[in-house]
């Protein structure tokens, strides 16, 4: 890019949010230009998807791309504390829709999103870091440093911005508020996993509660090549009892639990272990004159879920439709058409969040003779089908979980 260039739409961030936004808008006829500050492939945590993310990759003409990406297939989730186990099945759920997705390594899953966005006609630029935003009326500047340091401009009718934890519009703008979500932490990994041959179901996540500390949990999310990832999330204070290295407290910590520590004893642990602490954000608005924000960059609860990827492409299709009539010269309600209706699904993770880490929707996940009807609904939302409304736990997400726990503690 030698000059400044102009564009309908510019997308700051090629991450699942982004690449998705720019793939519907390309399909639309509209330019859409997409500025990535890293070069793909790159690792990305995130990797267990909901059966929710389909419907979204499947507007977004991706599907068949992502299916043929050999994948791990995820058909439901699977829960273990102290010695008790259940699981989930996704076909035995309250709502409509698919009833399976993919366990995927985001380094790959990203770059076939990205290629396929720049395939519907996104041109997708890498090592590209926005670094300022200038609003003037109609239209939007960006000014961004390329790979060999030099800075350059973009111009655009719209900016969407979809750079996840980056926040860049968030931070440039001062959105930040706030989290009601408290601040955690989380050590992670990827092992060679040498679970085959035991009777450990590959196509389910594996959350474990830890045996003592039943707000610190762990994640096993195994990959179709015989890898997995692992990694566990707690309070920042829980870690700093753990004096070793990264790896030796991951190893420790592990060893604290049951099954988990047995299916990890013959693990090899080939990548670097990383750590990241508060992640939960919270922003005071989502759009703004010829901009919104996407993904992330719009906010995050918390891992345990899954709930990330999900929300960052309904949020992705919700914006492009706004937009859509925008760019058409009509004059959409922002909050009404977008922020709103994002919002019924985010609230009611939140609620599911909240009741995790208070204990009330572990005792209902492990309670001993559960409804069958209530627990597909249950099960409606760790597929990720948080906006359907007809579900009572969308609904009223709050007065039914306190509720049902109480009925489950009574048992
Ligand atoms: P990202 O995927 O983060 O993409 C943003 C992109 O923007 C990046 O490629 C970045 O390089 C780029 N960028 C940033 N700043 C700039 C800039 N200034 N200029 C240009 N480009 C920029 N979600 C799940 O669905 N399933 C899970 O199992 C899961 N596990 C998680 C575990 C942990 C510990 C955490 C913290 C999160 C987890 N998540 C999970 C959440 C998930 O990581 C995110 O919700 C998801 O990646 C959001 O996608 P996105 O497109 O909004 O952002």
């Amino acid at each position: 890019m030698s000059t400044a260039r102009s564009c309908d739409v510019a997308v700051i961030g090629a991450g699942p949010a982004g690449a998705v936004a720019a793939a519907l808008l390309s399909r639309q006829g509209y330019e859409v230009e997409v500025l990535e500050r890293q070069s793909f492939p790159r690792f990305s945590i995130g990797e267990s998807l909901l059966p929710q993310c389909m419907a979204f990759l499947n507007d977004a003409g991706m599907i068949s791309a992502v299916e043929r990406g050999g994948f791990q297939l995820k058909n439901g989730a699977a829960f273990e504390r102290a010695g008790s186990y259940t699981s989930f099945d996704f076909s035995d759920r309250f709502s409509e829709g698919w009833s399976y997705t993919y366990q995927v390594q985001r380094a790959r899953f990203d770059k076939i999103l990205a290629d396929e966005a720049a395939k519907a006609g996104a041109v997708v630029h890498y090592q590209c870091e926005i670094e300022t935003a200038q609003f003037d009326g109609d239209s939007v500047r960006l000014k961004f440093k390329e790979a060999d340091g030099r800075t350059r401009h973009i111009q655009s009718r719209f900016c969407l911005d979809a750079s996840g934890f980056g926040k860049t519009l968030a931070r440039l703008l001062g959105l930040e508020v706030f989290s009601s979500v408290p601040q955690r932490e989380s050590i992670f990994t990827h092992v060679i996993d040498r679970m085959k041959g035991s009777d450990f179901d590959r196509n389910k996540i594996l959350i474990t509660v830890h045996p003592t500390y039943h707000c610190v949990w762990f994640w096993l999310i195994p990959f179709s090549d015989g890898t997995a990832s692992l990694g566990v999330v707690g309070p920042c204070d829980f870690f700093s009892r753990y004096t070793g290295d990264e790896l030796q407290d991951l190893q420790t910590i592990i060893a604290e639990t049951g099954l988990l520590g047995d299916l990890m004893k013959g693990a090899e642990y080939h990548m670097p272990v990383r750590r990241i602490s508060n992640y939960a954000s919270q922003l005071s608005r989502l759009h703004g004159e010829n901009f919104a924000l996407i993904g992330n960059a719009g906010g995050f609860l918390d891992p345990v879920f899954s709930s990330g990827v999900t929300i960052a492409l309904k949020s992705a299709s919700l914006a492009v439709k706004t937009l859509d009539r925008q760019l058409k010269g009509e004059s959409p309600d922002w909050e009404n058409d977008y922020a709103v209706p994002l919002n019924v699904g985010v609230e009611t993770f939140r609620h599911f969040v909240s009741a995790w880490y208070d204990s009330s929707l572990q005792d209902i996940i492990f309670a001993r003779s559960p409804n069958s009807r209530i627990r597909q609904m249950i099960c409606s939302i760790l597929a990720g089908y948080a906006w359907d409304e007809t579900n009572p736990y969308v609904a009223q997400p709050f007065r039914r979980l306190n509720a049902l726990a109480e009925a489950c503690r009574r048992q």
